[in-house]
């Protein structure tokens, strides 16, 4: 039996909900056609890390309808407590649900917010020509004075698109979307941090040995050696992982 209208099994990482099926676009294609909307939230170590300084951010995790194993980090740590769990890369649920959008005919808008001017229509314009019947409601990079940001919020209460990605950053992102969701109550919401540069071709994903041998982190901070800060946390969530009580 699918996964399709059963409340996700849950666990938890470092005191966060994570949600465990086999099946997530699925899930979430099946909220969509019910018009249902979600928030969902692609965990890492590094957001679990931050959560744990960062109340509000927590408070949005724990709000949200859908938590999804992001990172190779939290896939550990689940593992290591007895859980069964596939890592679930939110760039690539977001991709299957970009895939599956059309099959909701002319209800299966999408609509791309966030990233430097010009890089979410540039991955608009890749992906449109890759996924055939993609309707792309509309595009906004992620640098917007006020007046921009009131009339963004105007637009997607006038366009009700399906599904919104949403391109800030983490935490920016997940604190963007618990507070505009209501524009869009039917919606499904996800926050895809640095996709846009990806389908834009701006950046690259790491190759597939790397991230088949959790070091995708690696290739991170080959990229963005700037990163390197941020990137403490990994090391103090895996002693986390290792040492917290089971
Ligand atoms: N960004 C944005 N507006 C801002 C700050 C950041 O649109 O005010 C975009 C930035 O251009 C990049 C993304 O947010 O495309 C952040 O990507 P990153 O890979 O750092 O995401 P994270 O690792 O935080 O998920």
């Amino acid at each position: 039996m699918p996964d399709l209208l059963q409340a996700p099994r849950r666990s938890t990482v470092l005191g966060l909900p994570i949600h465990l099926l086999s099946d997530y676009p699925g899930w979430l294609l099946s909220q969509a056609k019910h018009s249902s909307g979600a928030h969902v939230v692609t965990l890492n170590a590094e957001m679990a890390m931050q959560a744990e300084k960062t109340p509000n951010l927590a408070a949005v995790i724990r709000s949200a309808e859908l938590v999804i194993p992001d990172g190779a980090g939290v896939v550990l740590y689940l593992r290591l407590r007895g859980q069964k769990v596939q890592r679930c890369p939110g760039i690539e649920l977001a991709e299957a649900l970009l895939r599956q959008m059309p099959l909701l005919g002319t209800e299966g808008t999408v609509f791309f917010y966030g990233g430097a001017p010009g890089v979410a229509q540039s991955a608009a314009d890749r992906l449109q020509y890759r996924i055939p019947g993609l309707k792309i409601a509309g595009v906004q990079h992620g640098y917007l004075s006020e007046e921009e940001r009131s009339q963004l919020d105007e637009t997607l209460r006038r366009l009700q698109p399906r599904l919104i990605l949403v391109g800030l950053g983490v935490p920016r992102q997940e604190l963007w979307i618990a507070e505009h969701r209501y524009l869009c109550p039917d919606s499904i919401w996800i926050g895809v941090g640095g996709s846009f540069d990806i389908w834009s071709g701006k950046k690259t994903r790491a190759p597939g040995w790397l991230a088949n041998n959790h070091l995708e982190w690696v290739y991170r901070l080959y990229q963005e050696p700037w990163r390197w800060r941020r990137m403490l946390a990994l090391p103090k969530f895996a002693l986390r992982a290792l040492t917290d009580a089971r």
